[in-house]
């Protein structure tokens, strides 16, 4: 069946679609109903099913697979990798699994793992999932600030760190991070378990609080633990959003519907199935972690490759290597990551054998024209953007190369996926946008499985955050989008990061993709800074393709950036300052932090800065405030 008919079929008949769907993963017993759409927009699906995702999982691909490799974690950053089947990954996390309960976890308790990518990390989850237990990942790069806002809010009974991660050679110990966290907090957990590497035994013991993995792992020998089979809709973990736009979320998702998106996504957006290997370079601690690094590749019998490690250590061919050795189809990144590749020869990527590789997809943040070109030439393969939102824990916008590949638009996310009603809507008038109209992006509710059933314990904010944008109830994703009359969707940048000029609202991500037409700029970052005049004015920061210190060329390259944006936006958005940095602040996802880039042009305090990635270009900013613009006053 192609696209069209599929989609059609998802959304105007989405019982008889998602039960079919269901067939797909293994229930212990079957739903009784398949949506209950009881109280708008809260929904059920799946209702009365039973079902586990750590059975689905791995227990599932025993007896046709246990020899195949299910997980291969490999980390340039300790150099081990791990190459575990089925059968090796039963055995360690029903050990794991065994050691949570004799520390007391159960259905229903909530327990953080505070871990970078290593397998333990992937066995901690799936064990969470066996007996039941809710995970909430909280990425490894946080600092224990934001791991004590997400344990209060949690309130875990137990916290899985690991000794230490390690980025580019540099040993960053957890343990500090995680005493500070459980100082900090209202709520510590009663028990810490440790999984060392090794990496820093220096650190002590809390006495009664830390457990080491390792002496119980021993202890539990080849223990096995059965499946706690769960009804379709139980919480199976929380995911705080990333926070770049405020205070995080936790993101709860439940159990059936999670596995059957899963499911369906790997076949028909990712094109992956039994026996055939995906590589996400993602950190487990977000979204894509969760969905394509671990539950998805499982689900399906696929295997999974799991990197730590910088994407140019030992050198900027690694992943490709590692493309060539485990026969990967599909790998799955983000522009940031190719960004950073850029920066290298394409020889790195073109000296590997990639016949098996089928599709690169990126997501997470707008994929650019110089860089899908650049990544594109030098693969040879078909590179695919796709759109979605921690919330929605699969793409909402994308192309179904498993399914029927539509061809790619450069600069759109493409189509709306199987199961998601959406629409573009004027958000002055609440109406629909007509095609190639500026709106908002919404999804109509019920909101498909797989997406977040509410905000933990705060059903109140699930509403207030996600349904109160109009008169009618749709789930707004915060973003800007036009749909073209193919129904192509582009996205225009978050509607937080709107600027006010003398009664103009403006996307500061539109004005970022005009000054990002200059052919001089690198990167650009566009905020609005208040104004006694005009209420707000836009304020760039960019960085250059070649660096330079000579100011006439800066001086240049600035002018040339207002120009641009003068030419293709009209006056009202020209800006009013610009500045040349060598590096824009951004979260370890790669995620520019505009909040804190505003607050430091304001003068105000910029935040809690511990998601940034690099202090350098925290520092590069205010000194380039300091030294003033190279345009503008
Ligand atoms: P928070 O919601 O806490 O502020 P966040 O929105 O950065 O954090 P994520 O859920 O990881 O956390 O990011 C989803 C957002 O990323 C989308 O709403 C969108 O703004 C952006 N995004 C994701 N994929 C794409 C894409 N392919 N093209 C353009 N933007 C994208
Ligand atoms: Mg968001």
């Amino acid at each position: 069946m192609g696209y069209e008919a599929e989609y059609q079929r998802s959304v105007e008949q989405p019982e008889a679609f998602w039960a079919e769907q269901a067939k797909a993963i293994h229930w212990h017993k079957p739903p009784q109903k398949i949506l209950d759409y009881y109280d708008p927009p809260f929904r059920k699906w799946f209702v009365g099913g039973q079902t586990n995702l750590c059975y689905n999982a791995v227990d599932r691909h025993l007896a046709e697979r246990p020899d195949q490799l299910a997980l291969v974690a490999v980390s340039t950053e300790t150099d081990v990798t791990r190459e575990i089947t089925y059968r090796e990954l039963y055995r360690e996390v029903n050990a794991f699994a065994a050691v949570l309960k004799q520390l007391g976890v159960g259905r229903g308790d909530r327990v953080v793992v505070y871990m970078p990518n290593m397998a333990e990390a992937v066995f901690a989850v799936l064990a969470c999932a066996r007996i039941g237990a809710i995970h909430s990942v909280v990425f490894g790069g946080f600092a224990a600030h934001n791991l004590a806002v997400r344990i209060d809010d949690a309130q875990p009974k137990l916290l899985i760190a690991a000794d230490a991660g390690s980025r580019g050679g540099k040993v960053v110990p957890y343990k500090p991070l995680v005493d500070e966290a459980c100082a900090k907090a209202a709520t510590p957990p009663p028990k810490v378990l440790i999984v060392s590497r090794g990496l820093d035994p220096a650190e002590p013991r809390v006495e009664g609080r830390d457990v080491d993995y390792a002496t119980l792992r021993a202890e539990v020998g080849d223990a096995e633990v059965p499946v706690e089979w769960l009804e379709s809709n139980e919480p199976s973990y929380l995911l705080y959003t990333s926070g770049t736009t405020g205070r995080p979320k936790g993101v709860q998702r439940d159990v059936g519907g999670h596995a059957v998106a899963l499911a369906l996504s790997m076949r028909t957006v990712f094109d992956v199935g039994p026996g055939q290997v995906m590589f996400s370079t993602s950190d487990v601690g977000w979204a894509v972690g969760h969905s394509y690094n671990i539950y998805g590749p499982l689900i399906v019998g696929a295997t999974s490759l799991l990197y730590e490690g910088l994407p140019v250590n030992p050198d900027a061919g690694i992943w490709w290597a590692l493309c060539e050795k485990y026969g990967v189809r599909t790998m799955f990144s983000s522009p940031t990551a190719i960004r950073v590749l850029k920066k290298h020869d394409a020889s790195f990527i073109r000296d590997h054998d990639l016949s098996r590789l089928k599709w690169l997809f990126l997501a997470g943040e707008p994929l650019d024209e110089p860089t899908a070109t650049w990544i594109h030439d030098a693969l040879g393969k078909p590179v695919i953007d796709n759109y979605w939102q921690t919330e929605t824990g699969w793409p909402v916008l994308c192309l179904l190369p498993g399914l029927d590949l539509k061809p790619v638009k450069f600069g759109s996310p493409g189509l709306p996926n199987l199961g998601y009603k959406l629409r573009v809507i004027d958000e002055t008038t609440g109406l629909e946008a007509k095609a190639n109209e500026k709106g908002v992006l919404v999804i109509e509710p019920p909101l498909p499985p797989g997406c977040m059933t509410t905000v933990w314990r705060d059903d109140q904010r699930f509403l207030s955050s996600y349904f109160s944008h109009f008169k009618e109830l749709l789930y707004s994703s915060l973003d800007w989008a036009i749909r073209d009359e193919d129904g192509y969707t582009f996205i225009l940048g978050r509607t937080d990061d709107v600027i006010n000029v003398a009664g103009h609202r403006l996307g500061t991500r539109e004005i970022e993709e005009s000054v990002s037409g200059f052919p001089a700029v690198a990167e650009a970052a566009v905020i609005g800074v208040n104004d006694e005049l005009k209420g707000q004015v836009p304020v760039v920061f960019a960085t250059l393709r070649q660096a330079t210190d000579e100011q006439a060329a800066r001086v240049q390259a600035a002018d040339g950036m207002r120009k641009t944006v003068e030419r293709t936006l009209g006056a009202v958005a020209r800006p009013a300052r610009v500045y040349i940095v060598n590096a824009l602040p951004k979260t370890r996802s790669g995620k520019l932090l505009r909040r804190s880039l505003q607050a430091l042009a304001q003068g105000s305090d910029p935040g809690d800065l511990s998601t940034l990635d690099d202090p350098n270009a925290l520092e590069e900013v205010k000194r380039a405030l300091q030294r003033g613009p190279e345009v503008g006053s």
